[in-house]
């Protein structure tokens, strides 16, 4: 299997080459040219295994330079003791017919880990299949959950270092302590005076500053992304969905063949573009519904298809979800026009430009036959979601996951689709407790591990360790600077 580029369909390079360099030089996102196939048997022959031998089958067919044996320890590696819950990924009912897959019983309690768990075992690889034995110096910028899941990953891995940049004052406290405590030799973070975008603009200016690739260069380093533009953080979340469907074949809510539905809190994109890539490398899946928040940039694309990100930025609830670019939409435009790329290359040009593209009718009217809806909901409905679906149903979720059970909701009134459906769940409520308590009909008001004393009694669920763990850890990284110093500290932090 080769990859190509979504801006040149000619371009040819293997998956450690996509893993190690994580972005295409034209600028493009790196996808298979052919996707495996797996039969009914295969996936009927998942049910009876577990998340670790499902992982490893999906992800060496997508990952074919690597060999089996490698695939086996790194899944064993990456989803061990560091997730709480003995089957990894619980699938739970939350009423008949609608489920929940619980992608955050990780180390950082969001779905981010089940990427960056396997993304640091992917990359030094890849480097040594390249011939590369330079240090790869990874480079985050983060409004929360991928910084810490991206720390928690690298940390001490051999050949790789790591440095978070997060805007002061920009994250939850949850969140801030779970970057700020960090362990490990090679890890490194700083709070920057300005917006997310400030940072993700200054990380992207080191990026393509080729000065400081030549000063890198020289010490033997060479400077990566852990963000999902990398081929290696998608394909490990293709394995989900797979693992999804089989639980529900095992719990014989469902007989083989059966097509279900998934409903995913939508940001980047990332997350519901590897159901896509399931659905079409051979998983029964019928609708893809994507659930975004107020910054419903997506939700009008999939009505409309104009893709337009000329409108007010909304800080939410549901923070990861806060963006109006889906960089992996362009995967998806991609494949859904059979791998046009220059017309793909044109609408990210335009959107560069001018902030908007319109694909046009046929296309939209593609998106709707790959199984495409969207829908988007405020924080005050997602309030009421996540309070309706405690107290009538027993099931605590957080606001993330909220958005996704509010979406499917109105997708089923809409249509009265009665077809089982998952919702990928993918933040431990208690990441959230401010946003959760009130849900919770609790007014209550003190410190954030209060807070989350608070929920467990509520809930009478216990935190998880990792969050109030927190407490009692040593502050590591308290360092603040200016948005124009951050070039500098990289290249100091790296002598
Ligand atoms: C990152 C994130 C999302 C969005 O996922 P994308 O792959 O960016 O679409 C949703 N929920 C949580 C909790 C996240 O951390």
């Amino acid at each position: 299997m080769n990859f190509c580029s979504t801006r040149n369909r000619d371009l040819r390079v293997t998956s450690a080459q996509a893993i190690l360099q994580g972005l295409s030089e034209d600028g493009g996102l790196f996808l298979p040219t052919q996707l495996p196939a797996f039969s009914a048997q295969q996936i009927e022959e998942m049910a009876g295994q577990d998340y670790r031998q499902v992982a490893a089958t999906v992800l060496g067919a997508f990952l074919p330079d690597y060999t089996a044996d490698e695939i086996v320890g790194f899944v064993n590696d990456a989803y061990g003791k560091q997730f709480t819950a003995a089957d990894v990924a619980p699938v739970k009912a939350i009423q008949p017919g609608v489920y929940s897959l619980e992608l955050w019983h990780g180390p950082t309690c969001a779905f981010k880990d089940f990427a960056l768990q396997m993304l640091p075992r992917l990359l030094p690889a890849a480097a040594k299949k390249c011939g590369s034995d330079k240090t790869v110096a990874i480079l985050v910028a983060t409004s929360g959950d991928t910084g810490k899941a991206a720390l928690e990953g690298f940390a001490d891995v051999e050949g790789t270092r790591i440095c978070v940049f997060y805007p002061h004052g920009g994250t939850s406290e949850m969140q801030r302590l779970q970057m700020v405590t960090q362990t490990g030799g090679n890890v490194n973070v700083f709070a920057v005076k300005g917006n997310f975008d400030d940072t993700q603009n200054g990380v992207k200016a080191i990026f393509t500053d080729t000065s400081v690739a030549k000063e890198l260069e020289d010490r033997g380093v060479m400077l990566s992304s852990a963000n999902s533009i990398n081929w290696g953080r998608l394909a490990p979340q293709i394995a989900y969905y797979y693992w999804a469907y089989a639980q529900l074949l095992k719990q014989g809510k469902i007989k083989m063949g059966d097509k279900i539905n998934f409903s995913v809190p939508t940001g980047n994109f990332g997350d519901i573009l590897a159901g896509y890539l399931a659905k079409k490398s051979g998983l029964p899946v019928d609708k893809l519904i994507c659930a975004s928040n107020e910054n419903n940039v997506l939700t009008d694309f999939l009505k409309t298809g104009v893709y337009d990100r000329n409108r007010k930025f909304h800080l939410t609830d549901s923070p990861s979800m806060d963006i109006l670019i889906s960089s992996n939409l362009e995967r998806l435009l991609y494949m859904i026009t059979d791998g046009n790329d220059i017309v793909v290359r044109n609408w990210m040009e335009q959107l560069k430009k001018t902030g908007k593209y319109d694909v046009g009718p046929n296309v939209l009217a593609k998106l709707k036959e790959e199984g495409f809806v969207g829908y988007w909901c405020n924080d005050e409905r997602t309030e009421i979601t996540v309070h309706d679906t405690w107290f009538a149903k027993g099931y605590l979720c957080d606001t993330h996951t909220g958005v996704a059970v509010d979406a499917l909701e109105q997708y089923t009134k809409e249509t009265g689709d009665q077809t089982p459906c998952v919702v990928v769940s993918t933040a431990s409520p208690f990441k959230f407790a401010p946003a959760i308590l009130p849900a919770m009909d609790l007014d209550f008001q003190g410190t954030d591990f209060q807070m989350l004393e608070a929920m467990e009694i509520v809930s009478c669920m216990p935190a998880p360790k990792a969050l109030t763990g927190l407490k009692n850890k040593e502050v590591r990284f308290d360092k603040v600077i200016e948005k124009d110093a951050m070039k500098q500290e990289v290249l100091d932090w790296l002598k």
